[in-house]
C-alpha cells in the first residue's frame, strides 16, 4: 500500500483539489490502481446540510453519499465511482469515537485526541485503501496547514508515515509563489514559512507544488529546494491553466510520474494521455452556443460545478463551444430580456422558495418561445408547476415545499418522507434505475430502456395528477422501476424540451458527457442556426 498526502499552505483556494485530481489522473493512466480520499476538517457529518452558496455544490455519489465537490473532480479525473467513505470529516470521526465510548469499548481509559481520534483517522484511511485494493491512495487534507481544525488529521498522517514501511507515504505540499513588482519577481518566502510550519508538526514534504501565474523560474526552484530539503526534481510549478483538464499534462512534463515511482521503488511506466483529442476539440471550437443557467446561487459558480464541467465535457466530444450565461432567477421576475439572446436554458436543482418563481418564468419562456430547455431536479419540478398553471389552468399550482396550502399540489412530498424530521442524509439519494419509455425523445437520447442516474430530492410529481398531464401533452418518458416516480418529462410535439428528476450532471465524465446536457447543446446549435437563417433571409 502506498499513500500520497496532499496538504495546502500559505492561503486557501490554491487548487489543491485540481492538483490531487491531476495526480490521480496521471497515476491511473500509467497503469496504477489509484483511489482518492478527501479529508474535510469541519464538524459537519457530511456536506449534505451545507449551503452551496458558502461551500459550493454538494456532490452526490452512487451510494447516496452527499460529499464535498472535490470528490466530483476525483471521479471525473479518475473516471471511476467513489463511495461515501472516500470523504471523511471531523464529524464522522468524532461521532464514531463517541459512539464507541458509550458502548464501553474504551472502558477505563480517558478518551483523547491522541491516540483515540488519531487512531480512528488512521483506521479509516487504511480500511479504505484495503477495501479498494488501491496500490496508491491519495489523501487530500482540506484547509491550510496551521488551521486548528486540521491538526488531528495531520498528526494522524505523521503517525501513518511512522508506522508504515519506509518510503510508502509521500507528502506533497501546495504553496503559492507571489510575483511582485513590475519585474514580477517570484517570491519564495511564503513557501519557506509554510514548509517550516509543516515541519513543526513533524512532516517533511517530498514534493512541493508551486502555484503561480507563469512558469516557475530555475532560480526559484533552486532556492525552494535549498530551504526545504526537497530535491529540485520534486519542486513542480503549476502555472494558471486554461482549465483543470490541462493540469495533468503540465505536471507530467516536469517528470512527476518518474519522481513518484522512484520514491515508492516502483517500476517506471509512462503516462498515456486519454484526453488528447478531447483537449484538441476544446482548443479548436469553431461554433459556440449561449446557454442560460437560471439559478439562485449564480454568484458563486462553484455551486454549479458539475453542470459547468458537464458542458466542458460536451465541448470536448462535440467541438461545440458553450458560453454559460449565469442568470439570477429573481431577476426574471422584472424582465425576461436576458433570455432573448440565449440559445438554450438550463434550470439546475435547488431548495427553498426563493428564486422559484423566476425559474417558473424561465420554463414558461422556454415553452412558449420554443427555446431548447433542460430542467434538472428542481428545474424538472418547476416545469411541471409551470405547465399546471399556464396550460392546465390550475392557477396557484405549486410544490408543497413552497406552499403547503396550494389547491393544486402537483409536486408533493415523497410518501416515505412523511414524518422524517432529520435534515441530514434523509433525502431520496444516490443511483436508482430509470426506465426509459420507447418512442420518446428520451429514448432517442439514451438509445436504451434502462439507465441508472443519481438522485437527491424530497419531493416528486404528485401521482394524483399524472393522468391530467399526460392527457394534455406533457409526457413522462422516464419512470422509476416501480413505475410510480416520474423521472423524465417531455412535451408532445416538441423535441427540444426535456427535464429530469435525477441529476445527470453528477455522472458526466470528460469522454462520456451527460447525455441530456449534450442534447441541450446540440438542440441549442440547431436553434441558433435556425435563428441566424431567419435573420439573413
Ligand atoms: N427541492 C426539491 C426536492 O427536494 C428539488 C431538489 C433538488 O433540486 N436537488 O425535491
Amino acid at each position: 500500500m502506498h499513500y500520497i498526502v496532499i496538504t495546502g499552505g500559505v492561503i486557501s483556494g490554491l487548487g489543491k483539489g485540481t492538483i490531487t485530481s491531476s495526480l490521480s489522473h496521471i497515476l491511473s493512466n500509467s497503469g496504477h490502481n489509484v483511489s482518492a480520499m478527501k479529508i474535510d476538517p469541519y464538524i459537519n457529518y457530511d456536506a449534505g446540510t451545507m449551503n452551496p452558496y458558502q461551500h459550493g455544490e454538494v456532490f452526490v455519489l452512487e451510494d447516496g453519499g452527499e460529499v464535498d465537490l472535490d470528490l466530483g473532480n476525483y471521479e471525473r479525473f479518475l473516471d471511476r465511482n467513489l463511495a461515501t467513505d472516500n470523504n471523511i470529516t471531523t464529524g464522522k470521526i468524532y461521532s464514531e469515537v463517541i459512539r464507541r465510548e458509550r458502548e464501553g469499548k474504551y472502558l477505563g481509559s480517558t478518551v483523547q485526541i491522541i491516540p483515540h481520534i488519531t487512531n480512528e483517522i488512521k483506521r479509516r484511511i487504511r480500511t479504505l485503501a484495503q477495501s479498494e485494493s488501491a496500490e496508491i491512495l491519495l489523501i487530500e487534507v482540506g484547509g491550510t496547514v496551521g488551521d486548528i481544525e486540521s491538526m488531528p488529521f495531520l498528526e494522524a498522517l505523521r503517525e501513518l508515515n511512522r508506522e508504515e514501511p519506509r518510503s510508502s507515504v509521500l507528502f506533497c505540499h501546495v504553496t503559492l509563489i507571489p510575483e511582485v513588482g513590475a519585474s514580477r519577481e517570484q517570491k519564495t518566502k511564503p513557501t519557506q514559512h509554510s514548509v517550516n510550519e509543516l515541519r513543526g508538526i513533524g512532516i517533511q514534504p517530498d514534493i512541493i507544488f508551486c502555484r503561480l501565474k507563469g512558469q516557475l523560474s530555475d532560480e526559484s526552484r533552486k532556492k525552494i529546494s535549498l530551504f526545504t530539503d526537497v530535491p529540485e526534481a520534486g519542486i513542480i510549478g503549476v502555472p494558471d491553466a486554461r482549465s483543470p483538464y490541462w493540469v495533468p499534462e503540465i505536471m507530467n512534463k516536469q517528470g512527476i510520474l518518474q519522481y513518484i515511482e522512484n520514491y515508492f521503488g516502483m517500476k517506471p511506466s509512462t503516462f498515456a494521455d486519454p484526453w488528447k483529442k478531447y483537449k484538441e476539440n476544446i482548443d479548436k471550437v469553431r461554433e459556440s452556443v449561449r446557454i442560460a443557467v437560471v439559478g439562485k446561487y449564480t454568484h458563486l459558480l462553484d455551486a454549479y460545478m458539475s453542470h459547468k464541467e458537464a458542458f466542458t465535457h460536451v465541448t470536448g466530444v462535440t467541438g461545440i463551444g458553450v458560453d454559460l450565461v449565469w442568470l439570477d432567477s429573481d431577476s426574471l421576475k422584472e424582465s425576461t430580456n436576458d433570455l432573448e439572446s440565449v440559445d438554450g436554458i438550463l434550470i439546475p436543482g435547488g431548495f427553498g422558495y426563493r428564486g422559484v418563481e423566476g425559474k417558473i418564468i424561465a420554463c414558461r419562456y422556454a415553452r412558449e418561445h420554443q427555446v431548447p430547455f433542460l430542467g434538472i431536479c428542481l428545474g424538472f419540478q418547476a416545469a411541471v408547476i409551470e405547465y399546471a398553471r399556464n396550460v392546465l389552468g390550475m392557477k396557484d399550482a405549486n410544490s408543497t415545499e413552497f406552499d403547503q396550502n396550494t389547491r393544486y399540489p402537483v409536486i408533493d412530498l415523497l410518501p416515505e418522507q412523511e414524518g422524517v424530521s432529520d435534515m441530514g442524509g434523509t433525502m431520496r439519494l444516490g443511483a436508482k434505475p430509470v426506465t426509459v419509455k420507447e418512442n420518446t425523445i428520451a429514448h432517442d437520447i439514451y438509445a436504451t430502456d434502462h439507465i441508472s442516474e443519481r438522485h437527491r430530492h424530497r419531493y416528486e410529481v404528485n401521482p394524483g395528477y399524472i393522468e391530467k398531464f399526460e392527457d394534455s401533452g406533457m409526457h413522462f418518458s422516464g419512470v422509476d422501476d416501480a413505475n410510480i416516480r416520474m423521472e423524465i418529462l417531455e412535451l408532445k410535439g416538441r423535441k427540444n424540451f426535456i427535464a429530469t428528476q435525477y441529476h445527470s450532471e453528477f455522472k458526466s465524465r470528460p469522454l462520456f458527457p451527460s447525455r441530456v446536457h449534450k442534447y441541450l447543446v446540440e438542440m441549442a446549435l440547431e436553434y441558433r442556426r435556425g435563428r441566424s437563417n431567419e435573420r439573413s433571409s
